[in-house]
């Protein structure tokens, strides 16, 4: 099976369409939504059922071996037409064991698999595996638990791929590439710098984000010494971790255990580790176990029976049909519960309807109130789901507790991502302003922005900034530094560093939600490749010699979470806050592009500063602003930044700005 692409940042309006006549047949299925699906193991012995309303037969094989070798037993399952499952027993607890599923379907013996609710896997997912996850949990495990979120808006997001973070020998860690990397404490550079979890606890950030880490298809577990490396945005087992992030992926234990021990020290360390998740496609259309089991029902079909694909994957799911929306369901709360995971990012949220989102969010919440789900709010191609249904941006209001990513803040500051020569407002390019400023409001209504000058959403989309992650960039597309080096094409590196330093300041003191792509701290790159997901560690391991080169970058990161984390101005809760204490002054953006100034005002969400001032000057060139008279304390001015206000004082009146660069001010 070829390595799918992950195209997920197309937003445009689609038609609105319905429901395939094709998928009308689904809707009179029989549905299951016990905690028992698949496999129970307890005093009386091991329980299957399997749900597979229209199949002819169904048999569970048993084998000794994760992947090779014939079963050693087959047991035929016995029907029950009023839930559509199938259940087989057998008196023994049969730990250490290996099962797949196999059903008849329209006279048709279908291939074998490990069925939709594979809690652990043998080597390459093939076959499930029955342990006893009490064993696989780590010393204090009972007691582990994540940050205290009171609000969204105080979560400041880092997201990461386990390779990215450890692969690179500077980084110094044992290992690489694996969960148990960020078990390692004391790690550094050659030269002494903090990598691994001693560096995310000196940045500052609140929570990770980890690239899909449930077991995925394009990774060959069996032949780790080919280290090959992809995203992961190719979902095979949605409910094991993905086995190449392990020691040793053909012992089922290992990956659910080390998974667990990366979780306990992340928390430890006081950190939140999000997870994303991508239940909109499979890696496989008839060989994907969603098919192998309940063949048609959990993708959704065009007219003619075809495929449909709004993922741009090949296939789409099917949360509107009851079993996969309770599947999505159970699922996330499967993580939530046995691996204690502290927020969930939807891959292509929109292929979803907003009836499956609400319940996700609000399920988790019984489990854990601190829990934070956020998602792309688009698709990635039309789908038979009516637009009025799809977990869109344009649509978050209508959800409860979901965030969405902000594409246009991302692209009005740094440039479109189809362009890579396109610069953003913070790179030079006039006329972004107002883009720029539906971003600083979080896309909330607000009495100075006309949201019909908007380059993506032409209306306040989102009730509360508590619906809004800011973001210049992330796995897709051109990472920052080599959107900056191809946009600032000629210009010094020194421009392209303060142009980095005041794109991130935008989104750090934006309301919402902050989001950071992992290394962009130390001006990492990926040698101008793009969509990286299927390319080696050369391109994608971040160089940690970086933080030493690019240490004053490093600096002014750290500056940001720690000014943000203490001014809760930037981190207000509600629409009507932010549009009576965030004040935009009059610039007339035709004389003076790229400028940018605001204050937040009236100790703004309960803030110890009285007013803050905000001012951006994206253009190549310095520029002037008009500042009000008083004692202002200097806490950012021309790539340098101090949290607590001491790089100087002003009296305001005529301030020169420099070039593509923020000036931040504050009185008490
Ligand atoms: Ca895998």
């Amino acid at each position: 099976m070829a390595f799918v692409m992950p195209l997920c940042a197309l937003g445009a309006a689609m038609p609105a369409s319905a429901q395939s006549d094709y998928d009308a047949q689904f809707l009179s299925y029989p549905t299951y939504n016990g905690d028992d699906l698949e496999l129970t193991v307890d005093n009386t012995g091991t329980h299957f059922r399997l749900w597979s309303p229209k199949a002819q037969e169904a048999v569970v094989n048993l084998y000794t071996n994760g992947h090779t070798g014939k079963p050693y037993s087959t047991l035929n399952m016995k029907f029950d037409a009023s839930n559509g499952t199938w259940t087989a027993s057998v008196p023994e607890k049969l730990y250490g064991k290996f099962y797949t599923f196999r059903i008849k379907h329209d006279g048709k013996w279908l291939n074998e698999t490990p069925g939709v609710w594979a809690k652990a896997v043998g080597v390459n997912g093939k076959r499930a595996a029955i342990i006893d996850f009490a064993t696989t949990n780590p010393d204090g495990w009972n007691a582990d638990k994540g940050p205290e979120v009171k609000n969204f808006s105080d979560v400041i997001v880092y997201e990461m791929h386990h390779r990215d973070m450890s692969m690179h020998p500077s980084s110094g860690i044992a290992n690489k590439g694996k969960f148990l990397a960020l078990t390692e404490e004391g790690t550094t550079t050659p030269s002494g710098q903090k990598t691994g979890i001693d560096h995310l606890k000196e940045l500052g950030i609140t929570h990770v984000h980890i690239l899909p880490s449930y077991d995925y298809n394009s990774v060959d577990e069996a032949n780790l010494w080919q280290n090959t490396y992809n995203w992961g945005y190719d979902p095979q087992n949605y409910n094991a971790p993905e086995g190449s992030y392990s020691t040793n992926p053909s012992d089922p234990s290992s990956r659910v255990r080390e998974m667990k021990e990366m979780i306990k020290a992340l928390h430890d360390a006081g950190i939140g580790v999000i997870m994303d998740v991508v239940y909109n496609h499979t890696a496989e259309n008839e060989g994907s176990n969603f098919e192998l089991t309940a063949p048609g029902y959990y993708h959704r079909h065009r007219n003619d029976g075809s495929w449909s694909d709004a993922s741009g994957c090949g296939n789409e799911t099917a949360s509107d049909r009851k079993q996969m929306h309770d599947y999505i369901v159970n699922s996330v709360k499967y993580w939530a519960d046995e691996y204690h995971i502290d927020g969930f990012r939807f891959d292509l949220m929109a292929i979803h309807d907003t009836e499956t989102m609400n319940d996700v969010a609000a399920e988790l919440k019984k489990i854990n109130p601190s829990i934070f789900v956020y998602g792309e709010g688009w698709t990635a191609g039309d789908s038979p789901l009516a637009v009025e249904r799809r977990a869109l941006k344009e649509n978050v209001s209508k959800m409860k507790d979901i965030a969405v990513f902000s594409d246009d803040l991302r692209d009005a500051v740094k440039g479109h991502y189809t362009d890579a020569s396109d610069r953003g407002f913070a790179t030079g390019k006039p006329g972004l302003e107002e883009t720029v400023k539906i971003g600083i409001v979080a896309a909330t209504p607000h009495p100075q922005v006309d949201f019909k000058k908007g380059n993506n959403s032409k209306f306040p989309y989102a009730a509360s900034p508590e619906m809004i992650v800011n973001y210049i960039s992330c796995h897709d597309d051109l990472c920052l530094t080599d959107k900056l080096r191809k946009s600032m094409e000629g210009e010094p590196e020194e421009n392209m560093l303060a142009a980095a330093k005041l794109a991130q300041t935008i989104v750090f003191t934006s309301q919402g939600t902050p989001f950071m792509f992992a290394g962009e701290e130390v001006f990492r790159d990926k040698k101008g490749v793009h969509n990286s997901y299927n390319q080696p560690d050369s391109i994608n391991a971040i160089d940690w010699a970086n933080k030493t080169k690019y240490n004053d970058l490093f600096n002014y990161y750290k500056g940001l979470t720690a000014l943000r984390k203490a001014h809760p101005a930037f981190r207000m809760t509600k629409a009507d806050d932010i549009a009576k204490n965030l004040v935009f002054d009059k610039i007339d953006s035709k004389k003076t592009p790229n400028l940018i100034s605001y204050s937040l005002k009236n100790n703004a969400n309960g803030d110890s500063w009285k007013e803050i001032k905000v001012i951006f000057n994206g253009a190549s060139k310095a520029q002037e602003v008009n500042v009000k008279g008083g004692n202002w304390k200097i806490v950012a001015s021309d790539g340098a930044i101090d949290p607590e206000g001491n790089l100087g004082t002003t009296k305001g009146g005529k301030i020169t700005v420099p070039a593509y660069s923020a000036l931040i001010l504050a009185q008490e």
